[in-house]
């Protein structure tokens, strides 16, 4: 993988506002903000999509998400908030290495925070189950 505007934050050759580093990960505020406290979590392995990163990474993230989200309900004080992680170009990923949203929502309005366009489909129940055959065999394998 190239070097992404991620790589040289971590490494502190750009600045940012960092909110907290470990071995595995470092996170730092937005810099285009959706919501007060928009932050960014970033693995330091250097994958594109999170179906790229390794087990002991993806571990890391998930071991600080929650507290992360903690500080910042602290911190802003709000009681809601999204988790945004994109893969890929058409899935709206912008910066090509894994990161995770942590967007806060302080109200209903369009003002601020995450919004989404959610159009809800129906399952076919037969589909559903060849699906969900399919996957259960891809992981069995993976
Ligand atoms: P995504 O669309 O999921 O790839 O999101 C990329 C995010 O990175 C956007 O929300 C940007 O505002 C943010 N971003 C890009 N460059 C920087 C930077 N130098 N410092 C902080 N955040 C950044």
């Amino acid at each position: 993988m190239s070097d992404t505007i991620f790589t040289r934050i971590i490494r502190g050759e750009i600045p940012s506002h960092k909110v907290y580093e470990d071995e595995h990960v470092f996170a730092f505020l937005d810099i285009g903000p959706l919501s007060k406290g928009h932050t960014l979590v970033v693995p330091k392995e250097p994958a594109v999509q999170l179906d790229q990163l390794s087990d002991a990474a993806a571990a890391a993230v998930g071991r600080v998400l929650p507290r992360l989200c903690r500080a910042i309900m602290q911190a802003t004080h709000c009681t809601a908030y999204n988790i945004l992680q994109n893969n890929g170009a058409l899935a709206h990923q912008a910066v090509m290495h894994v990161h995770f949203h942590i967007i806060p929502r302080f109200d209903q309005t369009m003002e601020s925070g995450l919004h989404l366009a959610w159009k809800p489909g129906k399952l076919d129940p037969r589909q559903g189950t060849e699906l969900a055959h399919r996957i259960a065999a891809a992981l069995a394998t993976s």
